[in-house]
This record gives structure tokens, sequence and C-alpha cells, in this order.
């Protein structure tokens, strides 16, 4: 199967970085910017980069950009860039464009003129870090609705040796262990028998009412 090919545009902090991580996941990736020193740091890192202004239809169109299955518009502050950019490479026919918005109402003039998915790099971080600050054993989190998260917690030292069965996390707490993650290999769906090694990783399934009192009581 061909891999995708992603081009980025705008190799600020965050567009560096991830056309950096898309490279060492083994992708193909087209690098833009309009400020040439940007390009240049750039240049032996990514698949090939250009220096140009993106908010030119044409540039775009002579990139042959509407090939790319994905566009992710890292532009930081020049908002009216970023909207430009982003209607062009939807009116071009890019399958799958991704937006950096700044701010709430950034991101729903994004949604509104129909970019796929719209993400909020600062104020997601601003949150993962909020969480990870109140609860140190929180490695991650993905919330599945308002109510409903994905957790991964780690398994402190004083609970090696216990298995799920003394935890009882679905009887007491309501929320399910789907999977621990140990060294040697992930288990999932573990059984009531299995048994807690110092360094695993839960992830746990829950309300987020459910998850904090399974954390504060047996964390
Ligand atoms: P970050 O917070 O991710 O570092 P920046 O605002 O510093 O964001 O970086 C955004 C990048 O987007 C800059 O390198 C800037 O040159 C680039 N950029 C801004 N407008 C355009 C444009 N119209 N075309 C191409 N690149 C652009």
């Amino acid at each position: 199967m061909k891999r995708s090919q992603y081009v980025v545009i705008g190799l600020g902090r965050f567009g560096s970085s991830l056309a950096k991580e898309l490279i060492n996941l083994g992708y193909e990736v087209l690098g833009i910017d309009k400020d040439e020193e940007a390009v240049d740091e750039m240049s032996d890192t990514l698949t090939h980069v250009v220096t140009a202004d993106s908010t030119d239809e044409d540039v775009l169109r002579s990139l042959g950009i509407r090939n790319f299955d994905c566009a992710i518009v890292a532009i930081g502050d020049d908002i009216q860039a970023s909207i430009l950019t982003a209607i062009l490479l939807k009116d071009i026919g890019v399958k799958t464009v991704v937006t950096k918005a700044l701010s709430e109402l950034h991101g729903k003039v994004l949604q509104k003129i129909g970019v796929d998915r719209v993400i909020f790099p600062e104020r997601d971080m601003g949150i993962r870090v909020a969480h990870q600050l109140v609860s140190p054993n929180l490695l991650d989190y993905i919330e599945l609705s308002n109510d409903y998260t994905i957790v991964e917690l780690s398994v402190p030292k004083r609970l090696s040796g216990r298995c799920l069965k003394d935890l009882d996390p679905r009887a007491k707490y309501g929320c399910s262990v789907v999977a621990i993650n140990k060294k040697h290999g992930v288990i999932i769906a573990p059984s009531a028998a299995d048994m807690l090694e110092e360094q695993d990783v839960m992830v746990i399934i829950g309300t987020n009412d459910q998850i904090e009192s399974f954390e504060s009581e047996v964390i």
C-alpha cells in the first residue's frame, strides 16, 4: 500500500516538530514556509522543502499540493494567512486539511470553511499538563466524551504483587482496566488474576468521577 504523503505549511516550532516526527515515523513530508531561514533549517530533515507564500493559489497549484493526502496548516500568529491557506487547500481538493487554531473563534471559522480537523496545541497541552500535575501517576488520557475518559496510570511500587481482583475497580469504582502494558508486552482485557508490577501501565476506561475515585483511593 502507498504510504501517505504530508505537506506541512508553516515551519515554526509546532510545524517543524510535527514535520520531523512524521519523517521519524517513515512518511514523506514537504515543508513550506515563506521564511527562507525556517526553510533552510529543515532542508536536511524533510523530504522536500520550498520557500513560498501559501496564500498564493498559483504557487499551491504549481507545487502539486492537491496530490498530497494530508495538509497541515501550522501557521502561527497570522490568522488571515491561516484561514486563506485552509480555504485554498480545500478548494484545490486536498483530501484532508488539518489546521492549527489560535483561539476558539479562529477554530470556529476554520470549521465553517470545512477544515477536516482543527487542532488547538497550546490549549490542549495546557489541559494535559494540568491533569498530569494534579495526578502524578497519570501518563496520558483521551477524552471519549464529556463524561467518559481513557487514562493511562503508572502502577506505584505499593501495588506491586497485587492482582486486579484485589483492587476490584469495576465493582468498587465502576471503571474497568482494559489493558495492562508490561515491560514484556501488553495484556489486553486482563483477567482478575492478572498481577500488577511496579512500572506497569494500567489503561482504564470510565467516567471522570469513577476514575478520579479509583485514582485517589487506590493509586
Ligand atoms: P509557532 O508558534 O509554531 O512557532 P510561528 O508563528 O512562530 O508558530 O510560526 C509559523 C510559521 O508560519 C513561520 O515560520 C512563518 O514564516 C510561517 N508562515 C506564516 N505565514 C505564512 C504564509 N502565508 N506562507 C507560508 N508560511 C507562512
